[in-house]
């Protein structure tokens, strides 16, 4: 594995065009679960209660997700970043990177120091919510405040409509602005980074094919086998935050040695 950190290391420090796609696997270190994985959110839940076209059917299957999403939005506020999150954090400060395109809801590409402007959420944030009627938006922890009284699914202030976090659920339409700019950005790399994404979930898992495609290298650093491993320039079957810091701190030594 050494060699292959190695390797990345110096494909990071040759080239100029360098986008990082991330996954939950990329928050579990954190101590948010991922979908897949043993012990992950599909041990503990039913897939279909995720889906957009049940939220929208009844009060009742909005409140029975607001119950799931608030389970869920609990560790997420408190995690922290982890190794990899500041492992990216840094190559932006090294200007060592394009964009981070993310699959994350949770933020904390943000808490690691990435610019807003460098950090594309793919499928939305679950740190706000936003009214499927009228789109108002609203800070999460306010809804939260308003669950806990125990008055069921949340209702928009202005016009009624229903809350939702603003997430993109399985089934619903994925944000046009940012999805068209993380393909954008992924034909144009050099380099494209996985990390920590079973890249099965669409239209998000096309966008290293898209890179690779249009000639980018592509590394991908997975604790299990991806769909595109074939494709693959590199693979590290490792963690992804020790990985990540590892390649890091070898593109920093390898800049200190050229300086
Ligand atoms: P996924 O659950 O499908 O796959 C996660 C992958 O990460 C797995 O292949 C697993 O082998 C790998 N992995 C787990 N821990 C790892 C670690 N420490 N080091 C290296 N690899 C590790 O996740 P996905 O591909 O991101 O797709 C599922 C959807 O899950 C996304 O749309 C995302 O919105 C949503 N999601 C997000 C969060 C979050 O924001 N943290 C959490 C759960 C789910």
């Amino acid at each position: 594995m050494a060699g292959e950190i190695e390797k990345v290391a110096e494909w990071i420090v040759c080239s100029k065009r360098i986008v990082v796609f991330t996954g939950a696997g990329l928050s579990t270190e954190s101590g948010i679960p991922d979908f897949r994985s043993p012990g992950g959110v599909w041990d503990r839940y039913n897939p279909e209660d995720f889906d957009f076209q049940r939220f929208l059917a009844s009060e009742r299957s909005r409140e029975k997700y607001w119950q799931m999403a608030t389970e869920m939005y609990e560790p997420m506020k408190k995690a922290k970043p982890n190794l990899g999150h500041l492992a990216i954090a840094e190559l932006e400060r090294l200007g060592k990177l394009d964009c981070v395109i993310t699959q994350n809801v949770d933020g904390l590409h943000l808490k690691a120091g990435n610019s807003p402007e460098k950090v594309i959420e793919l499928h939305g944030t679950a740190l706000s919510v936003m009214c499927l009627h009228c789109r108002k938006r609203y800070d999460r922890d306010e809804i939260q405040e308003r669950l806990r009284s125990g008055l069921g699914a949340p209702t928009c202030d202005d016009c009624g409509g229903p809350l939702k976090p603003a997430t993109v659920s399985f089934g619903q339409a994925m944000p046009e602005k940012e999805t068209a700019e993380a393909f954008l950005r992924a034909s144009l790399a050099e380099l494209l980074i996985v990390i920590g994404s079973s890249l099965v979930v669409q239209p998000a898992a096309s966008v290293p094919v898209a890179a690779k495609q249009n000639r980018a290298k592509l590394v991908i650093i997975n604790r299990d086998p991806t769909p595109c491993d074939r494709i693959a320039d590199a693979i590290i079957r490792g963690p992804a935050g020790s990985s990540m810091a590892a390649i890091v701190e070898e593109v920093k030594k390898r800049i200190a040695q050229e300086a």
